[in-house]
């Protein structure tokens, strides 16, 4: 089983090294059919695609199936309550955190200052008007759990799953049948996970070479104080803060943690969805890190909708740059503002790329600076979201193993081997 673990891993950082290299020679090549035709529109796509549209396939199932069994299995739903807000606090506090290391960041490392304005090709936006969080909030409770599924809006599927769990746990004996058919489509999902994610080097390779490709990397000079502080940021936030849960909270060691945890890494990175990545982190949750499945089912799929370590990092950055370039002082009632803003934000960013840009605008509108500004970074956007997407998933898998500990559901045998 290991040695199949380290091939994997090995072959997925393989696959993603040689896609960041292929990329950067195609994207040096002059446009033509070759470069345009064959390699990006055509072999890249292809082999990028057919994995990502493998592994989302899976998605909307594997969290439904896996939040009922959560939730059936939790026992009795006193327990499912107690993990529920453990959870959720969980999850804010840390995101509250990673707005304070951003603000921090941004106050200090300046990003916005010194920016050519000339050598940026701003992008025209148009953002859709504001959401009331209030709506956010009541519209969590799906109007039709069909329609929930057929457009994979998480949030909801998420509560349709949780009752669902209950109502089962609720009902007990009388529905044996049902609890024992949900842990089989389990079961059957998380094979087609491993299936699909035999493809996953090729898969990895194929998307990282055609974003590099086509995004390359001259336009990321004027911007590069942003990205790379954004990038400190995130390191900052998995190494201490993440580290220090892990350590703090679980005995376990976090080079161990991040070594398994790697392959959901490169999955997020390459794909820039803390969705499509569900299924790989569950699958190592509960094969290699020894979290058992009550409560990886139910902490993974709720973490990659509802909590984004890294996009709020990337906010809070992105809120000091944005004020720096036209001139605007933040005070510190605005800055309390983002802080509150920006974790709210986080539940209703949804794990798909770019989608923690498009939030920016509420933190932005609160606080009355520009949304404009936003057209100053959507254009090396996936170079960001690619980062701040693995610091996503990352927190929700150390929040898991944090609660797992707490609720005597760690294998540490498992989990340190
Ligand atoms: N791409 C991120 C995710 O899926 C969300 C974002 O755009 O920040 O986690």
């Amino acid at each position: 089983m290991a040695e199949k673990k380290m091939n994997l891993t090995s072959r997925v950082l393989i696959g993603l090294l040689l896609g960041l290299i292929t990329g950067i020679i195609v994207f040096k090549l002059p446009s033509g059919v070759i470069k345009d035709t064959i390699l990006i529109n055509g072999i890249f796509q292809l082999i990028g695609q057919v994995f990502l549209r493998g592994i989302m396939m899976l998605v909307v199932p594997l969290v439904f199936v896996s939040l009922v069994n959560g939730a059936a299995s939790m026992g009795d739903v006193k327990k499912l309550g107690r993990v529920g807000v453990k959870t959720v606090v969980f999850y804010l506090t840390t995101t509250a955190i990673a707005v304070v290391i951003a603000l921090v960041l941004g106050f200090f490392l300046k990003p916005g200052i010194g920016l050519d304005m000339s050598a940026i090709e701003t992008v025209e936006l148009t953002i859709n008007p504001r959401v009331p969080l209030i709506q956010l909030l009541y519209e969590m409770v799906p109007k039709n759990p069909v329609a929930a599924m057929a457009e994979g809006n998480m949030l909801q599927i998420i509560v349709f799953a949780i009752l669902t769990g209950v109502g089962l746990s609720l009902l007990g004996k009388k529905v044996e049948f049902l609890v024992k058919l949900f842990t089989n489509l389990n079961d059957l999902i998380m094979k087609l996970v491993e299936i699909v994610m035999l493809f996953a080097p090729i898969g990895v390779f194929g998307l990282i070479a055609r974003t590099f490709a086509t995004v390359g990397y001259s336009g990321l000079l004027p911007l590069i104080k942003y990205i790379l502080t954004v990038y400190v940021g995130l390191l900052i936030h998995m190494f201490f803060v993440y580290g220090g849960l892990l350590k703090g909270f679980t005995d376990l060691s976090p080079k161990t943690f991040y070594k398994k945890f790697l392959p959901a890494m490169s999955v997020a990175f390459s794909t820039a969805s803390s969705n499509a990545t569900v299924p790989v982190s569950l699958e190592i949750a509960e094969k290699e890190l020894g979290i058992s499945k009550n409560i990886a089912s139910f902490t993974i799929p709720l973490g990659a909708t509802i909590n984004m370590d890294g996009t709020a990092i990337m906010q809070g950055i992105a809120v000091f740059f944005i004020a720096q370039v036209y001139g605007y002082e933040l005070t510190i009632g605005m800055i309390l503002t983002v802080i509150l803003t920006a974790t709210l934000a986080s539940i209703g960013t949804a794990g798909v790329p770019g989608a923690g840009t498009i939030m920016l605008s509420m933190v932005l509108q609160s606080i009355g600076l520009p949304i404009e500004g936003i057209g100053l970074i959507i254009g090396i956007d996936r170079l960001v979201d690619m980062g701040r997407t693995v610091t996503n998933i990352t927190g929700d898998a150390v929040c898991t193993a944090v609660i797992a500990k707490q609720e005597g559901e760690l294998n540490m045998k498992v989990a340190s081997s």
